[in-house]
């Protein structure tokens, strides 16, 4: 076959950062800091000191394929290392701080880090591992000489003075695209976390899924509040598509409370923000508390839900209280996460809002570059008419083979497609719908009921938290759904209250058969429901007519 006559560039991610500081060097990176004040620099700030990190990093001997760790909330430090450590070819590990000091452990010699960069909130938890990480070289703290802690972190290092021994004087290397950029592991509930191995080539692709209009849709005039962490899926690879496109970025640091989120998205004036269901059931809560009028304060145009479901009821609110339309987004850290967003089409330019909500429930359609299908337990592909649920399984170039250090074990099948866990319905437009996790379905008489479904439902009723349903033990039926509810502050709420607002809202056979009233539910490491410690709890417990 004869060859295209196109020029043939590697897809880097410093050209990303490169083509920010060139064609967008003015647009703001804005940080709340772990020391206190806001900090705004630029994209061309941001290269100039990527560049003197890389030569930090390259007189202390890292070099092409060395693991570099972080421990970091979203920041412009953060997001140097992003482009400092994966432009000069190493691997940039960034670790979720909220798995357990155990898990931190695990990771970082699994990995064989040679250097961990971290911030100040995360002193305590360095001092306490350190002994226990013999390949990292150097703890670096991300402060200055004047914030520099007291504590006992051998081998530390300041970051901003390694920073000042350099010249911005660097070269960005070249090299195949396919070279590992970035390191990402799940925080899988059973067993060790697995390691999920990000390339250049599949960070520069996703960038352009997500800035593309039916994706997420950004572009320079957006300013985008980065509430979902860079230690989750590299903050849904948001620092390389703002990069990409030249958007403001907000980055929160530590502060997800509601107060400091709905400050900083009044005093930034944000246009899109990014986050999961739980930091923006704070916020809701945080604006029903001060009685506040986001509509008026806010410029909120677009706001990102994903890694657990939206509810039907928090989709509205933002829509009715904030003026802010919601997009649905699904994905996970082995899909660099971006799988479907749920954008709507022409045909739905007349919907109600109540019709639109409905289409928003939904994960949304697969963006390009992601191919997916549902299959039944034989694997026999499912058809796309709303109602058929199956394994959900993708393919595509930003989507993983294997884990790390794990080569050798294809985690395809024959076919090379990866399963999800994810079970789901497809649309005839193309709408995908999660309805639970593979383990998580409840199985009623060998029908299956959606946890989610039930959840999103509860959700709605005003006096409810958050909730949860899991499948518990029945004699007849194998299982059926137990709902767990968080009652708002102040508020009353019974059983029967609760199973009368949920009548006539879902099939009458998945009504749950109980209702238990916790004071909170236990979440994982990147902020969904903890279902596995759920059904541990809940072990004991025996439905009302199978008692
Ligand atoms: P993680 O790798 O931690 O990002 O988790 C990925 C998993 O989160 C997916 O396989 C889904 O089970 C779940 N998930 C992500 N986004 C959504 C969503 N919009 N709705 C429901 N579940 C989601």
């Amino acid at each position: 076959m004869p060859k295209g006559l196109m020029q043939d560039r590697p897809l880097l991610i410093s050209s990303l950062i490169e083509h920010a500081a060139c064609f967008h060097p003015h647009a703001e990176i804005v940080s709340r800091t772990t020391e206190g004040p806001i900090h705004r620099c630029t994209y061309a700030d941001i290269h100039r000191r990527a560049k003197q990190l890389a030569n930090a990093l390259e007189v202390r001997g890292v070099g092409p394929g060395d693991r570099i760790a972080t421990l970091a909330w979203n920041g412009y430090r953060h997001m140097e290392l992003y482009y400092g450590v994966s432009g000069m070819g190493a691997v940039l590990h960034t670790i979720n701080p909220r798995l357990f000091p155990e898990q931190i452990e695990y990771i970082v010699n699994h990995a064989e880090d040679q250097f961990l960069f971290f911030d100040l909130s995360f002193v305590p938890l360095v001092e306490r591992l350190a002994k226990a990480l013999p390949t990292v070289r150097g703890f670096v703290v991300m402060t200055d000489r004047e914030h520099l802690p007291e504590c006992s972190i051998p081998r530390l290092l300041c970051y901003e003075e390694l920073l000042d021994a350099q010249t911005s004087d660097y070269l960005w290397p070249q090299f195949d695209e396919t070279t590992a950029s970035s390191l990402c592991y799940t925080s899988g509930t059973t067993g060790n976390p697995k390691g999920v191995l990000y390339s250049h080539r599949s960070s520069v692709l996703h960038s352009w899924a997500a800035c593309a209009t039916d994706g997420l849709a950004i572009g320079a005039g957006e300013t985008a509040l980065l509430v979902v962490p860079m230690f989750h899926v590299n903050a849904w690879g948001m620092p390389y598509a703002g990069a990409m496109c030249g958007a403001r970025l907000v980055m929160p640091g530590p502060a997800l409370d509601g107060k400091s989120v709905y400050q900083l998205m009044r005093d930034e004036k944000v246009t899109l923000a990014l986050g999961v269901p739980t930091v923006w059931l704070m916020l809701l809560q945080y604006v029903d508390a001060e009685r506040l009028t986001p509509k008026e304060d806010l410029c909120l145009r677009r706001v990102v839900i994903g890694g657990s479901s939206a509810p039907r009821a928090m989709s509205e609110r933002f829509e009715t209280t904030f003026g802010a339309f919601v997009v649905h987004a699904w994905g996970m850290t082995e899909m660099s996460p971006l799988g479907t967003v749920c954008n709507l089409l022409p045909k739905h330019g007349g919907y109600t809002l109540e019709q639109r909500l409905g289409i928003q429930e939904k994960q949304g359609r697969a963006v390009y570059g992601v191919e997916m299908k549902i299959v039944d337990d034989d694997g026999a592909s499912l058809p796309h008419d709303g109602m058929a649920s199956g394994h959900l399984l993708v393919r595509g170039p930003w989507i993983t083979c294997g884990y790390y250090r794990d080569e050798g074990t294809s985690a395809l099948d024959a076919a090379g497609f990866f399963d999800t866990g994810d079970v789901a319905t497809i649309d005839a437009d193309g709408y995908m719908q999660i309805t639970d996790r593979s383990k998580d379905v409840i199985k009623s008489g060998g029908e299956w009921i959606s946890s989610i479904a039930l959840e999103n439902a509860a959700i709605g009723h005003p006096a409810v938290a958050e909730a949860a349903v899991i499948g518990a033990p029945h004699p007849k039926w194998q299982e059926r759904p137990l709902l767990i509810v968080v009652r708002k502050p102040g508020q009353a709420l019974d059983r029967e209250s609760m199973l009368q607002f949920l009548a006539g809202k879902v099939t009458h056979w998945w009504l749950p058969d109980d209702v238990a009233f916790v004071d909170e539910l236990p979440h994982t490491a990147t902020g969904k429901l903890h279902k596995l410690r759920l059904r541990e709890l809940f072990r004991d417990y025996r439905l009302p007519h199978s008692r």
